[in-house]
């Protein structure tokens, strides 16, 4: 077997120059409105995450992007309360109406002029996004391109198999990233919806930059379903696959809200306002933003926020802290994988489900060493040391914070924070 070249993960490297130009943004990469099944107009939607301090904003709506006339007739108990806000909020005649065949339809608007109402240099902008569906019947393979200008066309229905899904969804973004010579960060949504993705499928799409570890819609099975794998361990495990037997950078996890419902009181499940990311970026730009994500220089949250994420690639000393708030403890844990690690693994067995669709399970690995916990360390700030010996070291900073809500056993919504793997070398 011929030996890799060595590559070392420096992407946080330039976490060590504390430059006064790097920023941190906060931001959702998930987001859906009237203009797919999300139930409020866009510039609503826009509007609640420009007012509850997010910097930018990605609508990704289930293959369509909003440009162009689009009508569309409301469900009635959607049309009146939505409809009364934005008139509340945009003034009386905002929504353009029209009845078509004895159906009321309202205007939606497109992306430009909500960026025309909602945006402001360097405090606000959208990102152009959208999320491709593909749904063979039982499964569901959702990816999130962000920062597209053009849309890249799937079909919802398809009998192809999800690797296949996978790799025209990946030819689609290489395509358009080509042509417009933009920066764009595409993420595999939601592996456990509908358990429709496994770690060795994530492993192989060599193009990928993230996955969702974290989405607060519902059913969305973050922490598996007691017999099949977490999110994060699926993450884990495909990252360890890509540097040890694949040659591939690791992919980044993402939070997102996934949003759908905005008429609801308080966050719950489908609402604004409980995942994100925050990037650090020179600047408020859909091409900065972007392209800090494409190297790593982010972190998700469910309400943790961190003060300081360095990864000093001289000295291999890897610190967190957080921006603490009064009376919630903090443990910062440094888990990875171990560069001698073994991916002997069992295959699981498809789970068939009532319909008799099968859905494929990420194998049981049996090597201790991946995701393995290296250090943890109650408090507000831990620096972790590399060996030498990992594959890649991350952090997970838990909370006592309260959760937002308890959707189910299998959700996840402890306030935490996750950040991106670091001193990763392919092996
Ligand atoms: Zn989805
Ligand atoms: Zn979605």
């Amino acid at each position: 077997m011929i030996k890799a070249i060595v590559v070392v993960g420096v992407a946080l490297g330039i976490f060590t120059c504390s430059g006064d130009e790097l920023h941190w943004y906060k931001g959702n990469t998930h987001t859906h409105t009237l203009w797919s099944d999300g139930d409020d107009f866009p510039e609503m939607v826009a509007d609640w995450y420009k007012n509850h301090g997010y910097d930018f904003l990605v609508l990704s709506d289930h293959n369509i992007l909003s440009r162009g006339e689009k009508w569309k007739a409301l469900r009635a108990d959607q049309a009146n309360v939505a409809i009364e806000k934005a008139e509340q909020r945009w003034g009386r005649g905002h929504v353009k109406t029209r009845v078509v065949g004895g159906a009321k339809e309202v205007r939606l608007l497109p992306l430009n002029e909500v960026r025309y109402l909602l945006e402001e240099p360097g405090k606000f902008i959208m990102i152009e996004g959208l999320e491709m569906t593909t749904s063979r019947e039982g499964l569901a393979v959702h990816t999130n391109p962000m920062n597209v200008s053009e849309l890249l066309s799937v079909e919802r229905q398809s009998e192809r198999t999800v690797e296949q899904e996978l790799e025209i969804h990946s030819h689609l973004v290489n395509g358009l990233s080509h042509a417009t010579g933009k920066p764009v960060f595409w993420q595999v949504n939601h592996p456990n919806f509908k358990f429709s993705i496994t770690g060795e499928q994530l492993a192989d799409v060599a193009l990928l930059d993230g996955v969702e570890i974290m989405n607060s819609s519902s059913n969305c099975f973050n922490l598996g379903d007691g017999s099949r794998p977490s999110v994060e361990r699926i993450w884990d495990i495909a990252n360890t696959i890509r540097l040890k037997s694949e040659g591939l950078p690791p992919i980044f996890g993402t939070a997102t809200d996934d949003t759908h419902d905005y008429h609801l009181e308080n966050p719950v499940v489908n609402g604004p306002g409980t995942a994100w990311v925050m990037v650090r970026a020179k600047s408020l730009t859909a091409d900065s933003i972007t392209g800090a994500m494409k190297e790593g220089d982010f972190y998700s949250s469910t309400g943790v926020v961190l003060k300081r994420l360095d990864f000093n690639a001289s000295d291999k000393t890897f610190t967190v802290e957080v921006d603490a708030e009064p009376g919630v403890q903090y443990e910062i844990e440094f888990k990875g994988s171990l560069s001698k690690v073994s991916l002997r693994h069992e295959h699981v067995p498809d789970v068939v489900d009532e319909k008799g669709i099968e859905h494929p399970v990420t194998a049981n690995y049996l090597d201790q060493n991946i995701g393995k916990t290296f250090m943890s360390k109650k408090g507000t700030r831990a620096t972790y040391r590399l060996k030498g010996n990992e594959l890649f070291v991350r952090a997970v900073v838990h909370s006592s914070a309260s959760p937002y809500f308890k959707y189910d056993e299998y959700s996840d919504f402890e306030k935490k924070a996750w950040t991106q793997p670091v001193g990763w070398k392919i092996d």
